[in-house]
C-alpha cells in the first residue's frame, strides 16, 4: 500500500468510501449477531414446557385406582342392606319387647356400619374426581404453553426471514461499495476486519484512538490532520479516518 503515491485529498476520499463500506459491514455484523443469539423467550418457554411435562407426569403418577376397592365396598353395602331387610322381617315376628329391642339394636348397628362404608365410597369418588381435575388442569396448562411456544416460533421465523432479506440487500450494497475502494486498501481493510469486524476505521477522539482509546502522541495527531498517508493506531492497528470534532 505504501508504494502507491496518493494525495491527501485522494486518501480522504478513499477513507470516506471505507467508512461507507464499514457502515454496511457493521450492520451485517449486528444482524448476524442478533440472529446468532438464542431467542431468550423460546428458551424460557422450553424450560416451562419441560416443567409442565414433569407436572403432568407427577400428577398422573399420583392416581390410585380405587375402582376395585369401591366395588368391593358397594357389594358390602348391598349385603348389609339385605341383612337389614332380613332383620326387619324378623322384627315383625318378634313376640316380646326384649326380642324386638335386640333386633332393632342389630338393625341400628348395621345401619351405622353401612353409613360408614357409604361415606368412605363418597370420599373415594371425591378423591378420584379431584385427581382427574388436577390432571386436566395440568394438560390444559401444557397445551396453552405449547400454543404460546408455537406462536413465538412463528414470530421468530418471521423475524429470521425478514433479517435474511435485509442481509441479502446489504450483501448487494456491500459489493457495490467495495468496488469503489482501491484493491490495496480493500486488502488491508479485509485483514483488519478479521480482528475488528465492522470496526476497522475510526476517528481520533480528544487525542485518543476511537477504537482502543489509547493516548495518541502529538506526532500521530499531526499525521492524522495532514493525512499524507493512511494513518493507523499503534495499539489496535485501526485506520484513522480523521479527527472527531470537539
Ligand atoms: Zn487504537
Amino acid at each position: 500500500m505504501t508504494c502507491i503515491e496518493r494525495t491527501p485529498e485522494e486518501i480522504r476520499a478513499i477513507l470516506s468510501q471505507l467508512v461507507e463500506l464499514q457502515e454496511v459491514d457493521r450492520e451485517i455484523v449486528q444482524i448476524r449477531h442478533q440472529m446468532a443469539a438464542p431467542p431468550a423467550k423460546i428458551k424460557a418457554l422450553d424450560t416451562r414446557l419441560a416443567q409442565e411435562q414433569q407436572e403432568i407426569e407427577k400428577v398422573g403418577a399420583g392416581k390410585t385406582d380405587t375402582g376395585n376397592e369401591r366395588r368391593k365396598l358397594e357389594s358390602q353395602v348391598r349385603e348389609i342392606e339385605g341383612e337389614i331387610v332380613e332383620h326387619q322381617k324378623r322384627a315383625m315376628q318378634c313376640k316380646t319387647n326384649k326380642e324386638l329391642a335386640a333386633v332393632n339394636l342389630k338393625i341400628e348397628t348395621l345401619r351405622k356400619k353401612m353409613d360408614g362404608i357409604e361415606t368412605r365410597i363418597l370420599e373415594m369418588i371425591d378423591q378420584e374426581e379431584a385427581h382427574d381435575r388436577r390432571v386436566a388442569q395440568a394438560h390444559e396448562k401444557f397445551e396453552r404453553l405449547r400454543g404460546e411456544m408455537q406462536e413465538e416460533r412463528h414470530r421468530i421465523e418471521g423475524q429470521i426471514r425478514s433479517k435474511n432479506e435485509i442481509l441479502g440487500r446489504l450483501a448487494a450494497e456491500r459489493q457495490r461499495r467495495r468496488k469503489t475502494v482501491p484493491e490495496d486498501v480493500l486488502a488491508l481493510y479485509d485483514r483488519l476486519s478479521e480482528r475488528h469486524p465492522g470496526d476497522v476505521v475510526c476517528q481520533a477522539v480528544h487525542s485518543h484512538c476511537g477504537g482502543c482509546h489509547i493516548n495518541l502522541v502529538n506526532q500521530k495527531m499531526l499525521e492524522i490532520r495532514q493525512m499524507k498517508t493512511f494513518v493507523r493506531c499503534e495499539g489496535c492497528l485501526r485506520i484513522f479516518s480523521g479527527e472527531a470534532e470537539a
